[in-house]
Order: C-alpha cells, then structure tokens, then sequence
C-alpha cells in the first residue's frame, strides 16, 4: 500500500463530512430560500457557509467561514435580492479551513459570471490543476472543486449546456455539482452517483439540496433525484436534462450516508434514512444477539439503530447517554483542539438508567476506537455491570477517496486490529459489528447500487490519483 492509499479519512470515533449543497430558481426572495435550505443541512458541515443570487442582471453573493445563522444576518438576506441563487455548508475535504475556500466560488469568465457549490472529492483534481498552471492559470482556491471553474474558462468547453457536460465529464471521482449564471441554474452528479441530489418543486419553480430534509424545511414538494450522470438545467424556459456520461453497469452511491452522515428524516438514494437504520439495528440483534437488560443509543445517530436492535431483541431501550446539542457534531470542528473539547462535552451518562445493568450500547461506527473506549469507562464508572457495544456497520479498514476527510490509515482501528482485539482495546464485554450482506440485505440489488469500500477495500473508480486533503495546500505553499 501506497503512502497515499494509507491516508483516510476520519478523526476521533466519528466520520468527517463533507458539504452540503441547496438551489432554488425561480422562487420570490430566494435568500431567505437558500437560508433555510443550508440551515437544514448544516449537519452535513459547519466550517462555512455562503450563497449567490441573481436578479436575472447582476449575482450578488456572501459567504464566510461558521455556521449559517452567523454568517447571514436579516440585513444580509435583505441585500441578497434575486429570484435563483445556489448555497453551500462546508466541511473541508480538500483544502484547509481558509476563507478563501468558503463556496460558492465565484468567477467571471468569458460569458459571464459563473458561481459554482461542490459536494464530493474529485479524484484528478491535482493532475487537472497542475495542467492549467502550466499553461499559466491562476488558483485562487485550495479546493479540488476550483478546477471545474478552469474547465468552464476553457476554450474548448464553451457553449452553455454541452460546454458544462464536456468540462464535467473531465472530471473523476465523486461529484454533486450546483453552477449558476445570471440565468440559470444547473444540477450535476457524477455517473456514479456518490453523494445525494435532489430537485424539488417549489411555488412554480425548482429547488435543488443534498436531502430532503433540506425540501421539506422550505416547503417544496419531492420530484426526483438528479441521475448519476445527468446535468439538470433550469431557465425561465423551464427544466431541461442532459447526459454528459454513460451511467456504468454498477452505481457506487455512498451506504454511509445511510449508515451516519445524513439526517434521519431525508431520504437518500430513495431510501427513508430512519427506517434504514432501523432495519441496520434489528440486523445486527440477529446477528450479534446478546442476554442484557437495555438498549441505549449514542445519540444522536445510533438512535434509529439502538431502536431497531431493542425491537428485534426484545430488550428494553432506554437513553444512557444526554447530548449536549449545544455542542455541535465533534467531527466537524475543523481544529483538533476544539474537537477534543467537544467530545468531552457531548455527552454525558446517566448513572440512574445505567447502574447495576447489563447495557447494550449502539453506535453507528468505530474509526480510532479512542472514543468509544471511553464511553465504554464512562458507563462501567456510572455502575454498568456489562457493556455490550453493537456497531450498525462492518468496520472500517480502507480510506475514503470521495468525500470524507483524510487521517491516515493508521489510526483506523479496524485496519490492523480483528474485532477481539478491538473489543479488549475498548474494554467492553462483547462487540458486534453488522456484516456487509447485513448492510445491503434491505436494498433490492445492495452489490450494484452501493459503495463500500472503505469496509472492504473494492473501490469502484481508479484512486491512484487521489491526493489528501492539503495536498493541493502544500502545493500552493510551494508556490508561494
Ligand atoms: S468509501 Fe464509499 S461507502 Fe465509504 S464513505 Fe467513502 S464513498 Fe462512502
């Protein structure tokens, strides 16, 4: 293995996501639009937020690192006047926490304005980038998705619609695109369809997120999702589809969207989040039975399967551990500093529900095993007398080259330890991970829909390019 292959993607116990992407066109006061559908899925990145209107003449755009209820103020929303626009929350999976890589990215090319939101991680972005710098292009950005702007610059890809799909089909890895102009609006995923895109209908026009959830807060009514492979074009002509790649044999849309990253009430790749997770839980009951006297949850993403587990055990579930929601999602505190702070403050147990008790504890993933080894001590201290921990996934041996954010190899877990071995390094009496059928087992044909290779190494598009995250930032430091 390569030292690039042994660089992956996650920190502490929990997965680092990610962006999430939301447009609307056609829609009065679209700021406040776009505010509420980044607001839903500021889950899915707190590192920075922004947004681009157009009125039709002129984008207007404001984007900062934080969170979006810091970042947009009423006064703000009020200067944002336009009738489409496209937003962005963002976690960091390539480029560093720097202003500058704050999406939207916006640039004037040759027809115009373009405005640009990325959900993904693009595996040639650094052969790409070094391309147009020795032909003398400028780099404002870190980010792998600031090559696509260079792709649309390119005077080979102009003409609107058929210039977007060729500069697209460039482009390998995992993308969910949102462009726009002063007219319109465009959708994109890549032709393997890794991250989750929506189109939703909306007071006679068109609204775009990462989920649902995102629809639903703003009150838009479900179309369809955007196909892999397929561009989306809305103008004030209406919604138009091209393709811009053949859609393969097999998709590799994300399980692990299923499994943490999204909101329990979106459904993603056609797929309710809650009632999957569920189906995660009552699963692994099957596979990793076990004599206890409750089901507790580490909240909030083991809720759904803590409950599947305790339906199909017949244990009672119960809440052992209170999360401080003030806190927010550890994983995406950009600063390790700030996340070893947050995970002490997340959550705290309770002694009255766990004391004298033989506890079944359910969480959705173990990366470094650090984390849940001190949970586990947290429920033994409160007077747990077993602690029983349930994982609702395989574990996790690979890197993820699409998406998630980088940590080396070596500080996963599962990459260099079997399940005993994890189980005596956290302490608890017994540990059960879901198997691999057991995650595709409720997905009508799991094998061709879904990636999973970070629990079982098969990578379903060539990594051999893939840079880590502040690869294209030390490239940049080298110029500098
Ligand atoms: S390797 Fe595949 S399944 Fe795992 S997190 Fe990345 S995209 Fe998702």
């Amino acid at each position: 293995m390569s030292d690039m292959t042994r660089r992956c993607w996650m920190d502490g116990d929990e997965p680092h996501e990610e962006c999430g992407l939301f447009g609307a066109f056609g829609v009065p006061s679209v700021a406040e639009i776009l505010y509420t559908g980044l607001f839903a899925q500021q889950h899915r990145g707190q590192e920075g937020a922004g947004m681009v209107v157009s009125d039709g003449t002129r984008l207007r755009y404001h984007k900062n690192p934080g969170r979006v209820h810091d970042i947009f103020s009423p006064e703000t929303i009020r200067r944002l006047a336009g009738s489409h626009g496209i937003g962005h929350v963002r976690y960091s999976t390539t480029g560093a926490s720097r202003p500058q890589n704050v999406q939207p990215l916006v640039a004037e090319c040759v027809d115009g304005l373009w405005a640009i939101a990325h959900n993904g991680n693009l595996t040639n972005a650094a052969s790409l980038r070094r391309t147009y710098q020795q032909s003398g292009s400028i780099f404002q950005t870190t980010t792998d998705s600031e090559v696509l702007i260079h792709l649309l610059a390119d005077p080979h890809y102009r003409n609107r619609c058929q210039h977007v799909g060729r500069a697209l089909a460039e482009l390998r890895g995992a993308f969910s695109f949102l462009l726009m102009s002063r007219d319109c609006v465009m959708a994109a995923r890549d032709p393997l369809g890794f991250r989750p895109l929506v189109i939703g209908t909306l007071e006679g026009g068109y609204v775009f997120a990462s989920e649902t959830c995102a629809l639903r807060q703003v009150g838009a009514n479900f179309m369809r999702a955007v196909e892999p492979g397929e561009l989306v074009q809305v103008t004030s002509r209406g919604l138009a589809s091209y393709r811009f790649a053949e859609v393969p044999p097999r998709c590799a849309q994300c399980v692990f969207e299923l499994v943490y990253f999204a909101r329990p009430d979106s459904n993603v790749f056609g797929y309710n989040v809650h009632q999957t997770r569920m189906q995660y839980g009552m699963r692994l009951a099957q596979e990793h039975p076990v004599q206890a006297d409750i089901v507790i949850p580490i909240p909030d993403s083991g809720v759904s399967a803590a409950l599947g587990f305790s339906r199909a055990s017949g244990i009672p579930f119960d809440m052992g551990f209170i999360r401080n929601h003030y806190v927010g999602r550890t994983f995406i505190m950009p600063e390790q500093a700030t996340r070893a702070r947050g995970v002490d403050m997340k959550l705290s147990v309770m002694p009255e529900v766990v004391q004298g008790k033989r506890v079944v504890v359910v969480d959705d993933s173990i990366v470094r095993g650090n984390t849940v080894q001190r949970r586990v001590a947290f429920l033994r201290e409160a007077g747990a007398r077993e602690v029983h921990v349930r994982i609702s996934c395989p574990p996790i041996r690979h890197p993820c080259f699409f998406g998630i954010d980088f940590a080396t190899t070596s500080e996963l877990i599962a990459a260099t330890r079997d399940v005993e071995q994890i189980r005596a390094y956290i302490g608890a009496d017994s540990l059960g991970y879901l198997s691999e059928e057991g995650l595709l087992a409720s997905f009508a044909d799991g094998p061709r829909k879904f990636c999973k290779a970070c629990f079982n190494g098969d990578y379903p598009t060539d990594v051999s390019q893939m840079r880590g995250k502040l690869d294209l930032e030390d490239q940049q430091a080298e110029e500098e």
